[in-house]
């Protein structure tokens, strides 16, 4: 049993950004053996220890499809986020700063598994969308080049060539 810590471990993230000169993959991808994936940019430390006392208390925690603990992986950032009453009326933020909904400005809370809106950073105090930060997914099995270019709204960041991030 290994713990991959990290998108870069868990997924290349980072480190295996296109063009990908080094070869970069996660480590379920270079070792046979079991892997959990704990993955973020950085990691919670909640994600981290909460896992081990996971694994220490009552076994293998259940895994989502991208073989993180669905403890912590399991719903969107979307799903819990404060903002999220914005996104329905589609109310969007025209600029940083704004308490509108930051969809507009390439926030990809609606495809990126992790509870940062209610678990939160820097002992549980705040976290990116509220302070005024889109989320950019570093959770993410692609990230970062399924987030970028970062600030532009989701369904163009999809239509965009990778030459162009
Ligand atoms: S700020 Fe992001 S995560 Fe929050 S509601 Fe808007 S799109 Fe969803």
């Amino acid at each position: 049993m290994l713990i991959a810590l990290g998108t870069c471990a868990s997924f290349g993230g980072a480190s295996s950004a296109a063009p990908n000169l080094t070869g970069s993959m996660g480590v379920n991808k270079v070792l046979n053996r079991e892997v959990i994936n704990v993955s973020g940019c950085p990691v919670n430390p909640d994600w981290f220890v909460g896992t081990l006392a996971h694994l220490l208390m009552y076994g293998m925690p259940e895994l989502d499809p991208l073989g993180r603990p669905s403890l912590f992986y399991g719903n969107t950032i979307h799903r819990h986020c404060q903002r999220r009453s914005y996104f329905d009326k589609k109310d969007f933020a025209e600029k940083l700063g704004d308490i509108e909904c930051m969809f507009s400005l390439g926030c990809v809370g609606p495809k990126t598994g992790a509870d940062c809106p209610y678990r939160q950073w820097v002992n549980h105090v705040s976290w990116p969308v509220k302070v005024n930060t889109p989320c950019i997914g570093c959770t993410n099995q692609d990230f970062p080049d399924g987030s970028t270019p970062f600030f532009v709204p989701l369904p163009q960041k999809i239509k965009m060539p990778k030459q162009m991030g």
